[in-house]
């Protein structure tokens, strides 16, 4: 005789035993790195620990080296260097003003 159609054969539940591992996470909670940008932004100084808003100092980087030799290659040498002197050109670096350590540079390139 053949089972009815829609019986389900049964399997018993086998117990399942687990075992638990404890685990111990070791966590260091570093400072998040802020999301400065082109002005002064408060920040973790990670030397001093201390809540600042950072000095802003602002040199020419590589994107600014970039257009004063696009510039001189296309013969305008007298204001290649014009670029050197622009703020959006440059690189911005974040400074501590406690310590005086550089906290974060904000590149353009
Ligand atoms: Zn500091």
């Amino acid at each position: 005789m053949t089972p009815a159609i829609g019986a389900v054969a049964f399997t018993p539940a086998v117990p399942v035993v687990t075992h638990t591992v404890p685990v111990t996470h070791v966590t260091t909670v570093a400072p998040p790195m802020p999301m400065l940008g082109e002005g002064p932004g408060q920040a973790v100084c990670p030397t001093c620990q201390t809540t600042v808003v950072t000095e802003v100092v602002r040199t020419p980087g590589l994107m600014a080296w970039l257009i004063v030799a696009g510039i001189a290659i296309f013969g305008f040498l007298p204001c290649a260097f014009i670029p050197l002197c622009v703020d959006s050109c440059k690189d911005v670096n974040h400074h501590c003003p406690c310590c005086h350590r550089l906290i974060y540079s904000h590149k353009k390139m």
